[in-house]
């Protein structure tokens, strides 16, 4: 709802309402209780008193997957998701493909058959990083614009006898502008007219200062094609990510976000989706942006089932009724019941949206969720 009664609000900050019919009756304003205010008058209320506004994205107001932060003492370490972005032929699927090679579980089970948006890989160290393999920055953008940010750590790919390009900027200000550190790949060193030092002096342009120019962002000359330094390259990953402290309670209900998505022949509907907090498993009730469905199967990007999927681990999931879009957010619900509901709630908004009836701007739901 876009309002709220006086009382509500009077209620949902622990204040009186006739504080609240004083203070606007002193802005000139005459209301009584029952009668209801409009976001802005709600926004200036709750800021007078002395209360924060909190603003939860829009998706989680949607979808109704508004829920608090976990005690910090339910939390454990988590793998780190790391984007692979740059410029186009600069060498990102090379290098993902690459990378895949790192992993040391890939020989016992079997390696990674399928193309998926996402994937986990193991280091011999035992650390385990996951990254996202996604066709171009629009999912991305996607992901920011509806809050759910999935991505901890960009790898910055620069060809090195290429050089920053349109594509490199932008990467570099989609980074910048999600506070999502970077790490440099300097990738082809392998070339005959490769120039490392020019690319790092380029990104000083960009406010880009990597460690062998005196800052802080580490950048680690790679070659995709002939595998070097690809360890060094998940060593520095490795090293971002103490520095992040990433955690996340495993001990809850699923949420994450949409990697990807298809209509499969054989199996309908499958989404690749990446848990960021709690543990998915077979069997439950999921809504996915405007899809729900009753998870009948969790795949690996080895093709293999399994029977949950924890933070930063992805998974398809199967039993959806529909394709939900990248970068929509996933819950796990408790019933049908509720699933139906969200669903239902989420797809009027949308026709609201496209009949030009909603009003913009945030909802009160959203300053207001807890
Ligand atoms: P993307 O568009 O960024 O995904 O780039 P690709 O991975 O498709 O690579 C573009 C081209 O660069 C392909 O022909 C690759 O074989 C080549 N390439 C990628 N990495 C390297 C590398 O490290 N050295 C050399 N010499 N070529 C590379
Ligand atoms: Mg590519």
């Amino acid at each position: 709802p876009e309002h709220i009664t006086v009382q509500e609000l009077a209620n949902r900050m622990a204040e009186r309402a006739a504080d609240i019919v004083k203070f606007l009756m002193q802005q000139g304003q005459m209301v009584r209780a029952n009668d209801t205010l409009d976001a802005d008058d709600a926004e200036l209320i709750v800021e007078e008193f002395g209360h924060t506004v909190k603003r939860v994205s829009e998706a989680d107001v949607e979808t109704g997957f508004i829920s608090s932060e976990d005690p910090e003492e339910s939390k454990q370490p988590r793998a780190p998701v790391v984007a692979v972005m740059g410029h186009v032929d600069h060498g990102k699927t090379s290098l993902l493909d690459a990378l895949r090679s790192t992993d040391v579980a890939a020989g016992e089970a079997g390696g990674i058959t399928q193309h998926i948006g996402a994937y986990q890989v193991q280091l011999k160290s035992g650390d385990k990083i996951t990254f996202l393999d996604t066709p171009g920055h629009a999912a991305f953008s996607a992901m920011r614009s509806r809050g759910a940010q999935a991505t901890d750590i960009v790898i910055l790919v620069v060809a090195a006898d290429d050089g920053v390009m349109p594509q490199t900027i932008e990467a570099i200000n989609h980074a910048k502008a999600s506070g999502v550190p970077i790490i440099v790949a300097v990738n082809k060193v392998d070339k005959p007219d490769a120039n490392p030092d020019k690319v790092l002096q380029q990104l000083l342009q960009y406010e880009i200062v990597v460690e062998q120019m005196g800052g802080e962002v580490q950048a680690i000359p790679v070659s995709a094609l002939k595998k070097q330094g690809l360890e060094e390259l998940a060593e520095a990953i490795t090293l971002q990510s103490e520095i992040l402290e990433l955690k996340a309670n495993p001990d809850r209900s699923a949420e994450g976000v949409v990697i990807e998505s298809q209509v499969d022949k054989g199996r309908g509907p499958v989404a690749t989706v990446l848990v960021k907090r709690g543990t998915l498993s077979r069997g439950q009730i999921v809504v996915a942006g405007s899809q729900w469905g009753k998870v009948r199967a969790l795949v690996n990007e080895r093709g293999q089932q399994m029977k949950d999927a924890g933070p930063s681990l992805p998974a398809e999931i199967l039993g959806l009724d529909g394709a939900p879009e990248p970068g929509e957010l996933f819950a796990v619900v408790e019933s049908e019941s509720r699933a139906r509901e969200l669903v239902d709630y989420r797809q009027r908004q949308r026709r609201d949206k496209s009949s030009g009836m909603s009003s913009g701007g945030a909802s009160l739901e959203q300053m207001m969720a807890k």
